[in-house]
């Protein structure tokens, strides 16, 4: 089976018996847990696209390994047309689900552990290019959720990984044996963790040699003995359990911390071991790619946005006021930059040693530091159209109350041809996107995701070779090395 439908996917996960822990509690039935659902259900449509025959060459491709036809969260990208499907796919899912649906983590790993094992093998001599092929072979055919677990929790930002008081800050090896080796550690910010079936673990930065136990990527099962994911909260995330007051009627996202305490490892999914010049590469190129990938699904969330809003002025009659279709056209313009960013960095994207695609990674960061800023200038807009109702609406459970219901219908209702109820549901949209559980994934994910902003300046002072810019203006200033004497 290489394509899964979305039911036999969440079929699948029920026997991933991993240990799951909710407000407190462990969850033995994590799948139907109701804050849990809404993440899944939006994981879900990643395979319910892939079965829609309009969607086939965007949402599914040809695998370079197997030749079978795969879901594109687990192809490795053979063109750059791949990297532009991926951006155009990853707005599509963002259009219908209006959250993270967290399955570009793993996309964006398999992509990275692949090029990174073939040049550290050819530079090194190891053998890990196989065995990670191996492992997607396994991953394609059983159309599986790969997390993506990069970001250690680091501790004293201002020390080593080998220098924090506690030596677990970051995740390590801590035993080597025959077959295979011990890691320990945690993973933080786990978009989606609890409905994965894989963890693909990659080291969080650069390292130098003292600290090689800490140069680890490897594969295990979200259920390997001694993984515990406890989920993280958002803001009003109980809403996600109140019908109309949860805004989005289907799905949310979620972020979980992953514990590994003493979790083996067989050296058949170990892909990078001690080889601390390699783990640099590894995140630089897991970075790259999630950057891009922003440039897809914020852009997907963004078009809803735009399109709630639009309404709500629809519903109270503010449409055609000048100042609102310059606000809407404002948030269209900063909506399609990030995409042209998205696709920008995919069409001039090269192929690596593997022969796996790479994304331009100056234009990827500069996607991504755009990212961090423009949904919250959309979502402020939004906001400003949709008026202080947005804060101040009562409980769906006031309208239904007998004694006030019928007056909150009849004093709040807009423009007459649109019900109340459809302003109200609108109005919990934008809430739920730009204060409550969506804006995690829509405002701090832009921000923090894939890196934070900083991450982003840094990668551009290194790539913009800004030297040669300077050589450019001292050429037509009339001196410098082409300019002949003065
Ligand atoms: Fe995918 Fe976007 Fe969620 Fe990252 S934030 S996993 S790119 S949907
Ligand atoms: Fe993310």
């Amino acid at each position: 089976m290489t394509l899964m439908t979305a039911d036999e996917y969440v079929a699948s996960l029920r026997s991933v018996r991993k240990r799951v822990f909710v407000l407190g509690e462990e969850v033995g039935d994590y799948v139907d847990h109701p804050l849990i659902r809404p993440s899944l259900n939006a994981c879900a449509e990643t395979y319910a696209v892939a079965q829609e025959p309009a969607y086939e060459a965007l949402a599914t491709a040809r695998s370079s390994v197997t030749g079978e036809r795969v879901n594109r969260f687990t192809h490795l990208h053979q063109d750059p047309g791949d990297l532009v499907a991926k951006v155009k796919l990853l707005r599509l899912l963002g259009q219908r689900t209006g959250c993270c649906f967290q399955r570009c983590v793993g996309m964006d790993a398999l992509n990275a552990v692949d090029s990174v094992t073939f040049e550290l093998d050819r530079d090194l001599g190891t053998g890990y290019h196989a065995r990670f092929r191996e492992y997607l072979r396994h991953v394609q055919a059983r159309d599986l959720v790969v997390d993506g677990a990069m970001t250690d929790p680091k501790g004293n930002r201002r020390l080593a990984p080998g220098e924090q008081a506690d030596p677990d800050l970051f995740l390590r090896m801590t035993e080597r044996r025959a077959d295979g080796m011990v890691v320990r550690g945690a993973k933080v910010h786990q978009t989606g963790a609890v409905n994965a079936h894989e963890i693909l673990i990659m080291p969080t930065q650069s390292l130098a040699e003292a600290d090689a136990a800490y140069a680890v990527a490897c594969a295990v099962p979200a259920d390997a003995p001694g993984l515990l994911c406890v989920v993280g909260r958002q803001p009003s995330d109980s809403r996600k359990l109140e019908g109309v007051d949860a805004g989005n009627a289907r799905f949310g996202g979620h972020e979980a911390v992953i514990i590994l305490d003493d979790v083996f490892v067989p050296w058949e999914r170990v892909f990078l071991c001690g080889e601390v010049r390699h783990a640099g590469l590894l995140v630089e190129r897991f970075a790259g790619y999630h950057r891009q990938s922003y440039g897809g699904c914020k852009v997907g969330v963004g078009d809803v946005l735009i399109g709630a809003a639009q309404a709500l002025a629809e519903y109270q009659g503010t449409e055609k006021a000048s100042h609102i279709r310059d606000k809407i056209i404002e948030m269209v313009h900063l909506n399609e930059t990030l995409f042209a960013c998205g696709i920008a960095c995919s069409a001039q994207g090269t192929a690596t040693a593997s022969g796996t695609y790479l994304v331009d990674l100056l234009l990827a960061n500069v996607c991504k530091l755009n990212v961090t800023r423009f949904p919250y200038e959309i979502a402020r807009l939004a906001q400003d159209i949709a008026g202080g109702l947005l804060v101040t609406l009562p409980s769906e459970r006031d309208f239904q109350h007998p004694a006030v219901g019928g007056y909150l219908e009849k004093y709040l209702r807009g423009v007459a041809r649109y019900s109340t109820e459809q302003r109200c549901r609108m109005l919990r949209l934008v809430e739920n996107l730009t204060i409550g559980p969506g804006a995690v994934g829509y405002l701090t994910e832009s921000l923090h995701g894939a890196g934070s902003p900083q991450a982003q300046r840094i990668m551009l002072g290194r790539l913009a070779d800004i030297g040669s810019k300077v050589r450019l203006a001292e050429r037509l200033a009339g001196y410098g090395e082409t300019s002949g004497s003065l």
